[in-house]
């Protein structure tokens, strides 16, 4: 605003002295060549002055130079007017003074100044460069002098109407700029208040990063605010007693802001006055005028809470991976220590029956017959439970695996069950995973699994499929099998969950827990379509930005910092 001002008056000046400068010429000229040298000796002065004041205008002292204009052209209309006793020259005296107010007013409608000017200036011109014409051309005198008289009266006039004009718009352009000024104060006090009421620490910079506004979160003294201002951050932690290389390395980062003209975030600890290590969050964005980048616009806000928080998650996904593993063990060690003494009984009652072969009676046959198998259902279901335990559990680093591999030497191990039933198993060419193979394992053997035992048909028939969509791989099962009734199809996948008993069907009803449990592990879900007595089909979906390498192959991705080194 005061910019703006200042290149208004700057040009209205300059403009007005020039006018005045021809003027002169052109008076000197017509006083040398008509040999009155004390009027050529005074507009020659004249001119020199003007000339000194364009030296002062040109350095940029436009009020000194607006004042001094006012004097010496004061001085030359007087020392024409009192000494010599020109009456054109008192009312020269007159108007330009009269102008005056020009240099101190802001004017706005420059071009009615400048004619304004021209109309009263001009004919003083053409009258001071033929006034000696009108003797060597021995006009009458009592032309010469009502000449005279018109010219004296036309100024007169000009100068009250432009006198009239001047303060008339003057008075105007006042006012408007006055509710201009109202306007930008109000909206100025409006933003402030939203910054005010923001709970962000927000602050402005110049180019040489002194501050320029605060708000009260970001300094809670009003004073301190007040005094901030035009301070530097090296002048506030002295101030509040820090350790100054905070406030050079704070600088240092908006420095590069400046310099880049990019937005940046950093954090920042410091301890305060409780000796509590704190953390802050601090962004800077450059500001930008028409000329370019004028200072920067920071904000900050308090993340200690957000930073503990993090410290404890850290501290619990710890303990928590360290109570996993001793629990991975206890189940380890458990599911070994309960195995081989149930083996044992199992062995030994085996060896009970055998040795009293043919002593035993039929009840007694059956009672132990009955033990071996619960021993037996025992043991596997232990087994069953240490894998579902384990199922999420994946102590090497994930590699790809080729299913189609998996899948072969699974169903090797199946081999025997598969034959039994004289099943048909066939199967698409299935992707290359980053999946661990035992978990692959784990799933086709389950589904397979199921797929035979769960299935009367003459010829069981297995089909294993795979496709994709944009977020996931997907791997379907499929048999000819009993089918599953819809109101069963969400609880089988809940562990101990099983919809026949154990003399239809054998199980522990873990196997489809587990599978949940993996894929899971792997972003994504299990679930079975099916109709009783048309076959069921599992499907599994796998997240491929899981599942997938980071690094594709012809794509290069570059680290962040190269890129941006590059840039
Ligand atoms: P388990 O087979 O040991 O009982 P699962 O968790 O593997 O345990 O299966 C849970 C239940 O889901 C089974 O008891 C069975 O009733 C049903 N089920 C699983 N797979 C199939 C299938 N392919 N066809 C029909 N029913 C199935």
């Amino acid at each position: 605003m005061a910019n703006e001002r200042e290149r208004h008056d700057l040009t209205l000046f300059n403009r007005t002295w020039l006018t005045v400068l021809i003027i002169q010429v052109i008076c000197l000229v017509s006083h040398l060549i008509n040999g009155l040298h004390s009027a050529a000796f005074t507009t020659g002065w004249f001119i020199v002055a003007l000339c000194t004041l364009y030296f002062i205008v040109r350095k940029g002292r436009v009020n000194v130079a607006k004042m001094a204009a006012i004097v010496f052209i004061s001085i030359d209309t007087s020392v024409n007017a009192v000494v010599f006793g020109e009456q054109t020259h008192v009312i020269d005296f007159l108007l330009l003074a009269a102008l005056t107010p020009l240099y101190f007013f802001e004017i706005k409608n420059k071009k009615f100044i400048f004619s304004g000017i021209a109309i009263c200036l001009i004919p003083f011109a053409l009258y001071q460069a033929m006034a000696s014409y009108f003797v060597q051309f021995a006009l009458p005198l009592t032309t010469q002098l009502s000449l005279y008289h018109l010219i004296i009266w036309e100024k007169i006039f000009c100068m009250a109407v432009l006198l009239y004009l001047i303060y008339n718009k003057n008075a105007h352009y006042e006012t408007e700029m006055r509710q201009k000024e109202n306007e930008l104060v109000g909206q100025k006090k409006l933003y402030e208040s939203i910054l005010e009421q923001i709970p962000i620490d927000i602050a402005t910079m110049d180019k040489d990063l002194k501050y320029t506004y605060i708000n009260s979160a970001a300094v809670k003294e009003a004073s301190v605010r007040e005094w901030l201002l035009g301070k530097s951050n090296v002048d506030y932690f002295k101030f509040r007693n820090l350790d100054v290389k905070g406030a050079v390395a704070r600088e240092a980062i908006l420095y590069e802001a400046l310099n880049t003209g990019e937005a940046t975030e950093f954090e920042e600890t410091f301890v305060d006055k409780s000796g509590n290590t704190k953390y802050s969050m601090k962004g800077v964005s450059p500001i930008y005028n028409e000329h370019g980048i004028s200072g920067l616009v920071g904000y900050a806000f308090d993340i200690t809470d957000i930073k503990e928080a993090e410290k404890k998650l850290k501290e619990y996904a710890i303990e928590l991976e360290r109570k996993n593993d001793d629990l991975h063990h206890f189940v380890n060690a458990t599911s070994h220590d309960l195995k081989s003494p149930l083996r044992n009984i199992a062995s030994h009652l085996q060896l009970l029956q055998r040795r009293n072969a043919g002593k035993l009676d039929e009840d007694s046959n059956s009672m132990i017959a009955y033990t071996i198998k619960s021993v037996k259902h025992l043991n596997q279901l232990i087994g069953d439970i240490y894998q579902y335990a384990i199922a999420d559990k994946n102590d090497k680093p994930l590699e790809m695996a080729d299913l189609n591999l998996v899948l072969d030497e699974t169903l090797k191990q199946m081999e025997d069950a598969i034959n039994a039933k004289g099943a048909v198993i066939s199967h698409d060419v299935l992707p290359v995973l980053k999946m661990a193979p035992s978990h692959i394992d784990m799933l086709f053997s389950n589904l397979i699994g199921n797929a035979l035992k769960y299935n009367t048909s003459e010829k069981p028939q297995v089909m294993i499929r795979a496709s994709d969509n944009e977020t996931a791989h997907i791997i379907s099962v499929a048999d000819n099998g009993i089918g599953i009734a819809p109101e069963y199809q969400q609880q089988i996948f809940e562990i101990f969950q099983r919809l026949h008993t154990a003399s239809e069907y054998e199980g522990t009803g873990v196997g489809l827990a587990i599978c949940s449990k993996i894929v899971d592990n792997y972003g994504g879900k299990i679930w079975v379509e099916s109709e009783p007595g048309k076959g069921s089909t599992f499907y599994i979906t796998l997240d491929k930005e899981m599942v997938e390498p980071v690094v594709k192959e012809n794509h290069n991705i570059l680290p962040y910092n190269s890129i941006a080194i590059a840039g």
